[in-house]
Protein backbone atom coordinates (compact mmCIF):
# COMPACT_ATOMS: atom_id res chain seq x y z
CA UNK A 1 0.00 0.00 0.00
CA UNK A 2 1.33 3.43 -1.03
CA UNK A 3 0.88 5.29 2.33
CA UNK A 4 3.39 7.77 2.18
CA UNK A 5 2.13 9.25 -1.04
CA UNK A 6 -1.35 9.25 -0.29
CA UNK A 7 -0.37 11.40 3.29
CA UNK A 8 1.10 13.74 0.73
CA UNK A 9 -1.66 14.24 -1.18
CA UNK A 10 -4.07 15.09 1.01
CA UNK A 11 -2.01 17.70 2.62
CA UNK A 12 -1.63 19.49 -1.22
CA UNK A 13 -3.73 22.30 -2.18
CA UNK A 14 -3.23 25.90 -0.42
CA UNK A 15 -5.92 27.51 1.50
CA UNK A 16 -7.47 30.57 0.41
CA UNK A 17 -6.35 33.34 3.09
CA UNK A 18 -9.07 33.92 5.42
CA UNK A 19 -8.88 37.93 5.16
CA UNK A 20 -9.05 38.15 1.16
CA UNK A 21 -11.96 36.77 -0.60
CA UNK A 22 -10.90 38.97 -3.70
CA UNK A 23 -8.46 37.36 -5.77
CA UNK A 24 -7.25 39.51 -8.91
CA UNK A 25 -9.07 38.64 -11.99
CA UNK A 26 -7.85 36.93 -15.04
CA UNK A 27 -6.42 39.25 -17.39
CA UNK A 28 -8.41 39.18 -20.37
CA UNK A 29 -11.84 40.00 -17.86
CA UNK A 30 -10.22 43.89 -17.39
CA UNK A 31 -11.47 45.30 -20.81
CA UNK A 32 -14.31 47.72 -21.78
CA UNK A 33 -13.93 50.03 -18.78
CA UNK A 34 -15.10 47.95 -15.92
CA UNK A 35 -13.59 47.11 -12.51
CA UNK A 36 -13.54 43.11 -12.22
CA UNK A 37 -12.58 41.39 -9.15
CA UNK A 38 -12.93 37.16 -9.28
CA UNK A 39 -14.40 36.17 -5.95
CA UNK A 40 -14.65 32.35 -4.64
CA UNK A 41 -18.38 33.09 -4.20
CA UNK A 42 -20.70 33.33 -0.69
CA UNK A 43 -21.52 30.27 0.74
CA UNK A 44 -25.40 32.07 1.69
CA UNK A 45 -25.69 34.16 -1.22
CA UNK A 46 -26.82 33.61 -4.90
CA UNK A 47 -27.02 35.96 -7.34
CA UNK A 48 -28.74 36.41 -10.80
CA UNK A 49 -25.93 36.41 -13.83
CA UNK A 50 -27.41 38.92 -16.58
CA UNK A 51 -25.61 37.56 -19.09
CA UNK A 52 -27.81 34.13 -18.80
CA UNK A 53 -30.34 35.41 -16.57
CA UNK A 54 -29.40 32.03 -14.37
CA UNK A 55 -28.69 32.04 -11.05
CA UNK A 56 -24.99 31.77 -9.71
CA UNK A 57 -25.05 29.27 -7.28
CA UNK A 58 -23.79 29.66 -3.82
CA UNK A 59 -20.15 29.14 -3.05
CA UNK A 60 -19.51 29.10 -6.63
CA UNK A 61 -16.82 30.95 -8.11
CA UNK A 62 -17.55 33.80 -10.39
CA UNK A 63 -16.46 37.97 -11.27
CA UNK A 64 -18.36 40.84 -9.95
CA UNK A 65 -17.87 43.93 -12.71
CA UNK A 66 -18.08 47.13 -11.61
CA UNK A 67 -18.33 49.60 -14.50
CA UNK A 68 -16.70 52.70 -14.13
CA UNK A 69 -20.20 54.82 -16.09
CA UNK A 70 -21.74 52.52 -12.64
CA UNK A 71 -19.86 52.45 -10.06
CA UNK A 72 -22.96 51.72 -7.72
CA UNK A 73 -23.91 48.63 -9.70
CA UNK A 74 -22.16 45.82 -9.08
CA UNK A 75 -23.00 42.92 -11.42
CA UNK A 76 -21.82 39.25 -10.69
CA UNK A 77 -21.50 36.99 -13.06
CA UNK A 78 -20.43 33.45 -14.20
CA UNK A 79 -16.87 33.97 -15.39
CA UNK A 80 -17.74 32.43 -18.62
CA UNK A 81 -20.55 34.62 -19.57
CA UNK A 82 -18.64 38.01 -18.76
CA UNK A 83 -15.82 36.39 -21.92
CA UNK A 84 -18.78 35.67 -24.10
CA UNK A 85 -20.27 39.22 -22.95
CA UNK A 86 -16.54 40.47 -23.96
CA UNK A 87 -16.67 38.87 -27.16
CA UNK A 88 -20.40 40.19 -27.95
CA UNK A 89 -18.90 43.89 -27.56
CA UNK A 90 -15.77 43.09 -29.50
CA UNK A 91 -13.51 43.79 -26.43
CA UNK A 92 -11.75 39.96 -26.70
ZN1 LIG B 1 -24.28 33.47 -16.53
Amino acid sequence: MPRKHRAARERAGPAPPADKPFRAAPEWANAGGASVRAVSGERSKSYRCPGCQQEIRPGTPHLVIVLDSDLEGRRHWHTPCWRAELRRRGLA
